[in-house]
């Protein structure tokens, strides 16, 4: 096949995508979740017929894949997850109100640092003003996530007040392509503050579990955009990477300053991730904790049906 017919079956192949993804809402909708499933595996075999075909037509040529560090982390939890919330697009059939809670806080964190008004009063009036009563199940549950988000709030402006931060940026968006694998990396950094004569990035998390800094692969990215030169309106040399853990006022900071080794480390990740998503590799990998919490268990996932 010559580029131009493939160029030519690629409206085909979107157009019969785009009528399959009609009818697995409406059987999702419906509740038939087997017809959805056997949906599914008609979406798979026209993509795997496409890119068996555009394979053989363009031997050692690769299109652009746009990845982030959360379709890169699905991937590496379950491909067949990413699989089936980044390509096929099946909507996550619940939002998690814990999702909910950190997309809140991370609005009121983001006004709050434009803001010339730094007193706590401000800070819980940002509160008020993010607040979505909607995002919440019953009226108990709200209250609870609204003390708890007033608790956390109170303690980060404690912390600040004893280091207050030299804010460069808030929300900024980047993105660079790994010409030798052919992947564009982009994403959103929380906040980026100035260090020394360094940039430092910091990334809010409202999770109860903490984690190490060194291992994640979001904060490498971060580093690595700050190398490039790809994050918008913001130059300078990487410094610390920091998660801040909003509830855990005692220990809040994990930090990680990423050298060259640790960046070569992450990177092979985003290469192996790209070579699996390139090879149509999608296997379920069921594990307790991440399929109790996957919105597909019950419905379209073969590997929790045999269960
Ligand atoms: S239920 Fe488990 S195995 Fe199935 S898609 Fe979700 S995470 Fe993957």
């Amino acid at each position: 096949m010559t580029i131009t017919e493939e160029a030519l079956q690629q409206p085909k192949l979107t157009e019969q995508k785009q009528r399959l993804l009609v009818d697995l809402s409406r059987e999702i909708a419906a509740h038939q979740y087997d017809n959805a499933s056997q949906i599914l595996v008609e979406m798979q075999s026209l993509e795997e017929e496409y890119s068996s075909a555009t394979a053989s037509s363009q031997p050692g040529s690769a299109n652009l894949l746009k990845l982030s560090a959360s379709s890169i982390g699905d991937y590496e939890t379950c491909p067949y997850k990413y699989r089936l919330k980044h390509i096929d697009k099946v909507p996550e059939r619940k939002t998690r109100v814990t999702m909910e809670f950190g997309i809140i806080i991370h609005n009121v964190l983001d006004e709050f640092h434009g803001s010339e008004d730094q007193s706590l009063d401000n800070l819980l009036q940002l509160l008020e003003k993010h607040w979505r009563t909607d995002a919440f199940e019953y009226l108990l549950r709200e209250e609870e996530f609204k003390l708890q988000a007033q608790e956390l709030l109170k303690a980060y402006h404690q912390y600040i007040q004893a280091h207050p931060p030299q804010v460069v940026a808030r929300e900024r968006k980047f993105s660079f392509t790994i010409a030798e694998i052919q992947v564009m990396i982009s994403g959103k950094i929380d906040r980026i503050d100035q260090e020394g004569d360094r940039l430092a990035v910091v990334d809010y998390k409202t999770s109860k579990n903490k984690e190490k800094a060194k291992g994640s692969l979001q904060l490498a990215l971060y580093t690595e955009a700050l190398k490039r030169d790809a994050v918008e309106g913001v130059s300078g040399k990487p410094g610390s990477t920091i998660l801040h853990f909003l509830r855990h006022p005692d220990d809040p900071l994990e930090s990680h300053v990423f050298d060259t080794a640790d960046l070569d480390k992450q990177m092979e990740k985003v290469t192996a991730v790209s070579a699996g998503i390139r090879k149509y590799e999608f296997p379920t990998k069921p594990g307790d904790f991440i399929c109790r919490n996957c919105d597909y268990r019950e419905f379209l996932c073969p590997a929790w049906e045999e269960n």
